[in-house]
């Protein structure tokens, strides 16, 4: 079952030998950046859990394991993040099929090329729910397991509703969660989990997983990896949906502002003047982000990451101290958490522009 997941060798091993020694930890959080196989790799750690065999290694033809795979198994209880459950019944129905179509893209597609909004958490509602059928008994009388995808979107109060179960899990219980940072995930969770670290995927794996599964021409497929910076979700993204256009924008935006004068910023910024629009900004930076790793990448004489750069912005790569650029990287990821906060969007935007712009020029007339 882990065999159709890409990469992520040394967390397979790990979990395969703790499940031959009958050792499978009662919480496991698998923690990297988003889109390298966390959630897939969990739904088979989940399938294995309820294979019929018991083993704890997934059969692949049972019905425990079929059930699981597509999510339907009932001692499999899901939660990722959504937005907030409507009160009145009117509008609950619509809540509730969009709801479900989540769900159905999640069991539907691995790596699905979704994006969460700062604001969407995991619903309180649904997570007590789950928590009153972990303390009942199972409906197969094997064991359960509860998915909790990004467990960084809970709260604390929504965290306190499971956290009793988490503590002292009733016998055959699993938690498998996933989040992007470790250090985002509250604390009282943490410490009771077995941390499985993943790491990004390799431009060959990707490009090639594209190529094979999604039969992609080979240089689109490498295009996509180049640009995807390990991730999936990312180079799915990149090669199947719009992000792609907002990812040439953020690139020609950014190099405007590194090669060319003040004007060009104060220009640059204008464009964001009276902009609300916190999504758009997000691209935005995540593309600034890109950009700067590819500066990076080349002055570190990595090359596959350089070759998606143009001429103009490869002639400023060399301009600005590598630990400039290093913290014009955390400006944009504060700018990103900014965002998140509610901060006018031209505010965030028209900072990181400036940012930039004195990067590629710190210390030059
Ligand atoms: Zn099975």
């Amino acid at each position: 079952m882990f065999d159709t997941i890409i990469g992520q060798e040394r967390v397979k091993a790990t979990l395969i030998s703790m499940i031959d020694a009958g050792n499978i930890p009662h919480a496991m959080l698998f923690a990297g950046p988003n889109g390298v196989g966390k959630s897939e790799l969990a739904r088979a750690m989940a399938a294995g859990l309820l294979c019929e065999s018991g083993t704890g290694t997934a059969c692949g033809a049972c019905n425990g394991c079929r059930r699981a795979m597509k999510l339907e198994h009932p001692d499999l209880h899901v939660l990722f993040p959504f937005r907030r459950r409507p009160e009145s019944a009117d509008s609950r129905g619509q809540w509730d099929s969009e709801y479900a179509a989540h769900r159905a893209r999640l069991r539907d597609e691995p790596y699905p090329p979704m994006a969460y909004g700062q604001s969407v958490m995991i619903v309180r509602g649904l997570v007590d729910e789950v928590r009153d059928r972990l303390l009942s008994s199972s409906f197969e009388g094997g064991r359960k397991v509860c998915l909790i995808f990004l467990a960084e979107k809970m709260n604390a109060a929504t965290a306190n509703s499971i956290l009793k179960i988490l503590e002292e899990p009733p016998a055959g219980v699993h938690f498998i969660l996933t989040a992007e940072r470790v250090s985002s995930v509250l604390p009282t969770i943490t410490s009771r989990c077995a941390v499985f670290r993943f790491r990004r995927l390799r431009q060959d794996e990707i490009a090639g997983y594209l190529e094979t599964v999604h039969g992609l021409d080979r240089e689109r497929a490498d295009r996509s990896a180049q640009m995807a910076d390990g991730s999936m979700k990312q180079a799915k993204s990149l090669a199947f949906e719009q992000s792609g256009d907002a990812m040439s924008r953020a690139y020609d935006l950014y190099t405007a502002v590194a090669i060319g004068t003040g004007d060009t910023v104060i220009e640059a910024s204008h464009m964001f003047l009276r902009s609300r629009d916190s999504a758009e900004a997000e691209e935005l930076l995540t593309g600034f982000i890109h950009c700067t790793r590819a500066v990076l990448a080349r002055r570190c004489g990595i090359k596959q990451n350089a070759e998606v750069m143009s001429g103009e912005l490869a002639s400023v790569a060399m301009r600005p101290a590598l630990s400039n650029l290093d913290r014009l990287s955390q400006r944009l990821e504060e700018g990103i958490e900014m965002l998140g906060r509610n901060v006018a969007v031209t505010t965030v935007l028209t900072a990181t522009l400036y940012h930039i712009h004195e990067t590629y020029h710190h210390g030059r007339a």
